[in-house]
């Protein structure tokens, strides 16, 4: 049973679009869209599991879920105070792997891909090469972990830390559990949306049975993501014990208005997952388009207030370098 779970997700992602012709074929448009794509996939390529394919309209290139993976041509443009390394990783990396920003948790670089390519990430020109690959090569950022007692939160992120096969990832929990001081174990993962079948009872046994306490982090942007087989996934994950919070980016053309993020936040709640934080998008080369002023992110959040119950209106944060935990953006803080 555990072989064939195992399976179903690796085949899922041996069968995820890697070309932009077919991924405009698929959605039945014009090719001059595939045409649009040639210098950014020189960078950047495409991937899109199936499954998020399946979520999308067919021949409507406006589609949300398209959005955040078709490449563009605005990609190519250069744009003042869009740069390389947005969030200053280099400056927070204190190990092979292992980048330490704020108090009391660190952050792994545990994988050196994703699932899927989202056009505006934040990590789009990270140096994964230059990251360990094999479990021994983990070993100088688990020392430094251990040398530090102040560290009670490790998070996996990457990349995509779930892409790490169950033996994998099983392995690199054990060698942390041995490390006294940690308490708890944070996954930053877009797997449960993007490839729900990586939910796999394997998985759940590993992250249950951990003597760290779980917190899964997924990310996803909008409301057409949240249903099917990602509905359920996230609903397996809450209804296996595993607190489930949601992290979106206010995008341009995707999420920037009140009914998208108001319905995105309901579906999330009503699958048990909290929204956690709406950030403003960090300013990468590539990805201007994306960008949203700050003071349209606050009538949103304003306006979600008045829709929702507190509990399900998410934070709405910029990650400033530097600085000593996300910075809340507030009327009084604005950069547009
Ligand atoms: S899942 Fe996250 S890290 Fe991976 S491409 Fe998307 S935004 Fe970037």
């Amino acid at each position: 049973m555990l072989e064939l779970e195992h399976s179903t997700w690796k085949r899922s992602l041996s069968t995820a679009i890697r070309d932009v012709e077919t991924l405009v074929r698929a959605l039945e448009l014009p090719a001059e869209w595939a045409a649009n794509a040639t210098e950014a996939v020189k960078s950047f390529p495409v991937l899109v599991p199936r499954s998020f394919l399946a979520r999308m309209r067919i021949g409507d290139p406006h589609d949300p879920l398209l959005r955040q993976v078709l490449p563009v041509i605005e990609e190519s443009f250069s744009q003042p105070g869009f740069v390389v390394d947005a969030v200053d990783d280099q400056a927070a990396r204190k190990a092979p792997g292992l980048l330490q920003k704020y108090q009391s948790r660190v952050l792994l670089i545990a994988a050196g891909a994703c699932a899927v390519n989202c056009r505006y990430c934040f990590r789009r020109h990270y140096p994964y090469g230059e990251e360990p690959k094999r479990l021994d090569d983990w070993e100088p950022a688990l020392a430094a972990i251990e040398r530090d007692p102040t560290v009670h939160e490790v998070i996996l992120s990457g990349g995509d830390p779930l892409l790490l096969p169950d033996d994998r990832l099983g392995r690199l929990i054990e060698r942390l559990e041995q490390i006294e001081h940690l308490t708890r174990l944070r996954i930053h993962s877009r797997l449960p949306i993007v490839l729900p079948d990586r939910v796999n009872a394997e998985l759940i046994d590993q992250l249950r049975n951990s003597r760290l306490q779980p917190v899964m982090v997924v990310h996803a942007n909008h409301p057409q993501e949240i249903q099917g087989d990602c509905a359920e996934a996230l609903r397996l994950l809450v209804r296996s014990g595993i607190p489930t919070l949601n992290q979106a980016v206010l995008l341009r053309g995707v999420n920037d208005s009140v009914e998208a993020l108001a319905s995105l936040c309901e579906r999330l709640i009503d699958v048990g997952v909290m929204p956690y934080y709406l950030h403003q998008l960090d300013r990468v080369a590539g990805t201007a388009h994306f960008e949203v002023p700050e003071a349209t992110g606050l009538e949103l959040i304003a306006e979600l207030r008045k829709r929702l119950p507190g509990y399900a209106v998410p934070q709405l944060v910029r990650e400033v370098a530097g600085e000593l935990s996300k910075t809340p953006v507030s009327s009084r803080s604005l950069t547009d």
